[in-house]
This record gives structure tokens, C-alpha cells and sequence, in this order.
């Protein structure tokens, strides 16, 4: 499998090329096609194994296509159990995005609420966003959930841990019923698939 083959535009592909990727990780062959399609999916996908790109790839290639103007409100929400893999998540999708003109923003806590409320205002894509956080900003109405088309809960063991799962759950209540969720997560623990039957319904499991 290459990644040309899966269905992605040549900006993407070139921008993962330009990074050296020869090709995709089993997760990525398996995933990016179906969540190219539209499918909600639940994937047993531990660090290391190209599971940022396997939900940002097809998130890039959705907002891209057949939208000839940005607009100012999020339409892709990524949510992460730390402020550091939400850093991590958001330098990715610039790397893997650098040939596309979307703009993303990570917003978590323990930092100043007023420069992740300005870049809000000033218009994302893509926000990566730790649970807690992202709940104070849409209380404080300072971000909308109205244009989410796509929801990744990436390391979903590790935010329930964590003790994220009110946060989340209040969160998932606030977004638009239609929508693509996209579900990671190291292990599959009884807690993960009660929080992937509310949030992720009809998804298709994978493991690799
Ligand atoms: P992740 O599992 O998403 O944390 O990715 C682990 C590492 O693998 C990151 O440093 C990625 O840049 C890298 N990576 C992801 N996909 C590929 C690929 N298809 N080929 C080579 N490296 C990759």
C-alpha cells in the first residue's frame, strides 16, 4: 500500500513524502480509507504506531474538499488527555497540512484563557483541545460547536484515567447529533466502549 493509493490529495501525500514517509503504518492502510468514507471508527492503536496521522489525514482531506471558503468556526474537534499531546497533535496536523491553507489551534490548561480566546475569535479549522479547558471555553461561550463535523477522542483510556469523562460526555452533548467520530485508544477497557457507544456509535472496530 502507498500512501497515493488511499485516497488522499496529492498535497497531503506530498506533504507526508516531504517528511520521509515511505509508507503507510497497518493502521494508516487500514484506516484512512474508511474514515475517508465517513465511517465512525474505534481503533486499538497504541503511541508509535501512526495513529496522529491515521485521524489527521482524513481530517485534512474533508475540510479541504469542496470548500473554497474558510470559515471562522471549528469543524474538526480533537480531544486529548495532556497539554503536551495536544502540542504534539496540532504540530502535526501543520506538518501534514503545510500545503493547505487550514488553521489549527491546541487550547489546554494551566495557561493564560485570554490568547486561546482571541485565536478563537479570529477564525480556526482544527482544534485540539484537553477536556477541562475545552469546557471552560464553551461555557464562557468562547467557542462554538455548531460546524463540528468530525470528532477524534485520541487516547480515550488515558482521558478517562484521567477523570475527563464528565467533561467529555458534556461536551459530546453540545455537538452537532450528525457528525464522524473517530475513537483511539491503547486499550479497550469496559469504560472505553461504554464512552464509545455514546460518542462513537455504529463505529467499526480495528486492530492492528
Ligand atoms: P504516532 O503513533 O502518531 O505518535 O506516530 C509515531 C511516529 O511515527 C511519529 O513520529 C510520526 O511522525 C511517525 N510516522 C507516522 N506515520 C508514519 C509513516 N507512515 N511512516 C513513517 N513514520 C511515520
Amino acid at each position: 500500500m502507498l500512501f497515493s493509493n488511499l485516497g488522499l490529495s496529492t498535497a497531503i501525500v506530498d506533504a507526508v513524502t516531504e517528511l520521509g514517509y515511505q509508507k503507510p503504518t497497518p493502521i494508516q492502510s487500514e484506516a484512512i480509507p474508511l474514515a475517508l468514507k465517513g465511517k465512525n471508527l474505534i481503533a486499538a492503536a497504541q503511541t508509535g504506531s501512526g495513529k496522529t496521522a491515521t485521524f489527521v489525514l482524513p481530517i485534512l482531506e474533508k475540510l479541504v474538499s469542496g470548500e473554497t471558503q474558510r470559515k471562522k468556526r471549528a469543524r474538526a474537534l480533537i480531544l486529548t488527555p495532556t497539554r503536551e499531546l495536544a502540542v504534539q497533535v496540532q504540530s502535526s496536523i501543520q506538518a501534514y497540512g503545510k500545503h493547505l491553507n487550514l488553521k489549527s489551534l491546541a487550547v489546554y490548561g494551566g495557561v493564560d484563557l485570554a490568547p486561546q480566546k482571541q485565536a478563537l475569535i479570529d477564525g480556526v479549522d482544527i482544534v485540539v483541545a484537553t477536556p477541562g479547558r475545552l469546557r471552560d471555553l464553551y461555557t464562557q461561550r468562547s467557542i462554538h460547536f455548531d460546524e463540528i463535523e468530525v470528532l477524534v477522542l485520541d487516547e480515550a483510556d488515558r482521558m478517562l484515567d484521567m477523570g475527563f469523562i464528565e467533561d467529555i460526555n458534556k461536551i459530546v452533548e453540545q455537538l452537532p447529533p450528525v457528525r464522524q467520530n473517530l475513537l483511539f485508544s491503547a486499550t479497550l477497557s469496559r469504560q472505553v466502549r461504554e464512552l464509545a457507544k455514546e460518542a462513537a456509535p455504529d463505529a467499526i472496530h480495528l486492530s492492528v
